[in-house]
């Protein structure tokens, strides 16, 4: 399936980012969450998702999750370098905290919808990355392996296969609200 190597591939937060602390929603050891508005409904707001691991920007709209890529990423990427940096030395040093792994694009693609989501099911984070089921559980396999994600306790019943399936989490990375 030659398609599959084209997906999956996000775009990456320049080395020494500089985002202004209001557009900031949370930020802990695995993510960075940024609020985004909407530029045609005022009343809406995205979430860009910055893992970590990779730097790797995703985005909760429905654009993101066809094209691994979209205009919130794209505006958000250009108002950065805008802002204005500042004195070599601080940013330098919170960067060297981000702890870079060699985690793929699909990888990391899966890793951000289970943190921008919560906790999901194989068939799930298929719906809402457009991927097959076998490429979603080769990555949610690799990423258990690697210590990213964790199974459930509880497994829940999934309607359509008739079986239950197990529940997959970030590992450390949501916390819930
Ligand atoms: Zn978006």
């Amino acid at each position: 399936m030659p398609q599959l190597e084209v997906l999956g591939n996000p775009l990456n937060l320049p080395s020494n980012p500089n985002i202004p602390k209001r557009w900031i929603i949370s930020e802990n050891d695995a993510e960075i969450r940024i609020a985004w508005p909407s530029s045609t409904d005022s009343s809406k707001e995205y979430t860009l998702l910055v893992l970590k691991l990779d730097n790797s920007i995703h985005c909760n709209c429905k654009g993101y999750q066809h094209h691994f890529h979209c205009k919130h990423i794209r505006r958000f990427l250009e108002a950065i370098k805008e802002v204005k940096k500042p004195k070599k030395g601080v940013s330098d040093t919170s960067r060297e905290s981000y702890h870079k792994t060699d985690i793929n694009k699909g990888q990391s693609a899966v890793l951000a919808t289970l943190q921008l989501l919560g906790p999901a099911t194989g068939r799930e984070l298929a719906r809402n990355l457009g991927w097959s089921i076998n490429r979603v559980t080769g990555r949610v396999r690799e990423l258990v392996e690697a210590g990213k994600v964790e199974e459930q306790s509880e497994k829940t019943f999934d309607k359509e296969t008739k079986r239950s399936v197990s529940i997959w989490q970030a590992v450390g990375g949501y916390h819930g609200d």
